[in-house]
């Protein structure tokens, strides 16, 4: 660490950024979307202000969703197959769609989560005091 920079001792509850994170709120007040889009993330909370630009997700979320669904749909392909025996394309047909689904659905919830782990944690950018959280009369002074 250089000595420029300050270091902060981060009292953040990773279980309470993780529940953010998995409704894609702001790990730090809770309320400000992580997104503005699919999957791109803010430049910074629309309520409390919390830098979001130290995130380093990257393909971490992506490996997750896919290691949760292969297992889901991997244990879930001798059973259906069994069942459906004389129709291997409706099989197939139906176990990919379901992955495809599942993928769409999984990846906000965890890549939010990931940006909720790496704030509590204090990683990359992150280690810097947060901002406080924004009152609701300042919101509604702002314009709500
Ligand atoms: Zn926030």
């Amino acid at each position: 660490m250089s000595g420029t920079e300050t270091e902060v001792t981060l009292s953040r509850d990773v279980r309470a950024a993780l529940k953010h994170g998995l409704r894609c709120k702001c790990p730090n007040c809770g309320e400000g979307a992580v997104f503005k889009g699919y999957l791109k993330v803010r430049s910074a909370c629309s309520v409390c202000g919390l830098d979001f630009t130290p995130q380093r997700a990257d393909d971490g979320p992506a490996y997750i969703v896919i290691l949760v669904v292969g297992h889901l749909v991997g244990f879930a392909l001798p059973v259906i197959s069994e069942r459906m025996r004389d129709d291997p394309l409706m099989v197939a047909i139906l176990l990919s769609v379901v992955s495809v689904l599942l993928s769409l659905l999984m990846l906000p919830p965890v890549k939010a989560m990931f940006v909720g782990f790496q704030w509590a944690k204090g990683m990359h950018g992150f280690g810097q005091a947060s901002p406080a959280p924004v009152s609701q009369e300042t919101r509604c002074a702002e314009g709500c």
